[in-house]
């Protein structure tokens, strides 16, 4: 898509990588081939994704220089797509529950910050529309691609955009990247689910050899019910995103604490002005020191601004009583 200005910088980042070391075919080791990185603009701003991309090396094999991408990438995003899944969750909500118009739905996007076209709100009514649309069994092209693959992987998603109370619970088929079914539902019980697990299950050319979810209680009984025996796999990084969100806040409120206690640089500075000596020398290098502290921000979830200022701050801390010791100590010695 054709954009004017670039893209601010992300908001967040996280890395990515497949839950399975190993081969399903030879179960020899998946060597790390490339990585790769893309950034999705989501509700809670725009993600930058690192991608860890894996290999099976064994020329035996028949998934040998086939590519293994991380499970969870298809939980954020459309292939190739830059809005987050939970942004054309909110566009078709916003049109079918609430009947609200294109425009309408670009003012309310631009409100809640994702940065986006009229023209592209209408794109992802298009793409939301051909996902509930999305049926396996009339796809021979997708169909085909599973054949070859010889195996699912099915993930299941919920997307509660928070306007109505529908749910746009999405499965996806993990080691193609692709969607296979989209409903949007009221409700999120195991008998609301399994339906959608059986539906897919149903038509996939291929035995299931694996589900992934965030292990919602209804998700669990749903696939105990529809894939008895198949592995279910709690997806690790729904629990990140989820404690993430507390931990975030906690270290906003941290970091703001923090900055409060360290105010009054620039007068110490001011006061420094003109002064050559070594003492005023080794002020400013720890008033330079606060500053560059204050002003270096980390990336949330993963690394957390507030710990790393408090870590920065206790190191200057130290330092100077360190110094001021000896001051004290330095003229009777
Ligand atoms: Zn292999």
């Amino acid at each position: 898509m054709a954009r004017n200005q670039p893209r601010p910088e992300a908001t967040s980042e996280l890395r990515l990588e497949p839950m399975d070391n190993h081969c399903p075919i030879c179960e020899g080791k998946l060597w790390v081939a490339y990585h790769n990185a893309r950034t999705v603009a989501t509700l809670s701003g725009l993600v930058r994704l690192r991608l860890v991309i894996r290999r099976c090396v064994n020329p035996e094999c028949a998934l040998y220089q086939r590519s293994r991408r991380p499970e969870q990438e298809g939980a954020f995003a459309l292939p190739q797509g830059e809005f987050g899944l939970d942004v054309i969750a909110l566009v078709g909500a916003l049109r079918h529950a609430e009947h609200r118009s294109v425009p309408e739905i670009h003012r309310e996007l631009s409100g809640r910050g994702v940065g986006i076209s009229e023209r592209s709100v209408t794109n992802l009514l298009d793409r939301y529309e051909e996902l509930v649309a999305l049926r396996l069994s009339g796809n021979a092209g997708l169909r085909k691609r599973l054949e070859e693959q010889g195996r699912a992987v099915v993930a299941i998603d919920g997307l509660q955009p928070d306007v109505g109370h529908e749910v746009l619970w999405v499965v996806r088929e993990c080691l193609s990247g692709e969607v296979l079914l989209a409903r949007s539902l009221l409700g999120g019980t195991s008998e609301d689910l399994a339906p959608l697990l059986e539906e897919v299950a149903d038509a996939l050319p291929v035995a299931v050899e694996g589900v992934i979810s965030d292990g919602q209680h209804a998700i669990r009984k749903a696939v105990a019910r529809t894939l008895p025996g198949v592995p279910h796999q709690l997806c690790q990084f729904h629990y990140l995103r989820e404690a993430a969100k507390d931990i975030y806040e906690a270290d906003r409120h941290a970091k703001k604490e923090l900055k409060k206690r360290v105010r009054g640089v620039r007068p110490i500075e001011r006061e420094l002005e003109g002064r050559n000596d070594p003492e005023a020398e080794a002020m400013r290098g720890y008033c330079l020191a606060v500053r560059s502290a204050i002003t270096d921000d980390g990336r949330p979830p993963l690394a957390a601004s507030g710990l790393k200022l408090h870590e920065r701050l206790s190191a200057i801390h130290d330092s100077v009583e360190r110094v001021g010791k000896k001051g004290s100590e330095s003229p009777e010695s």
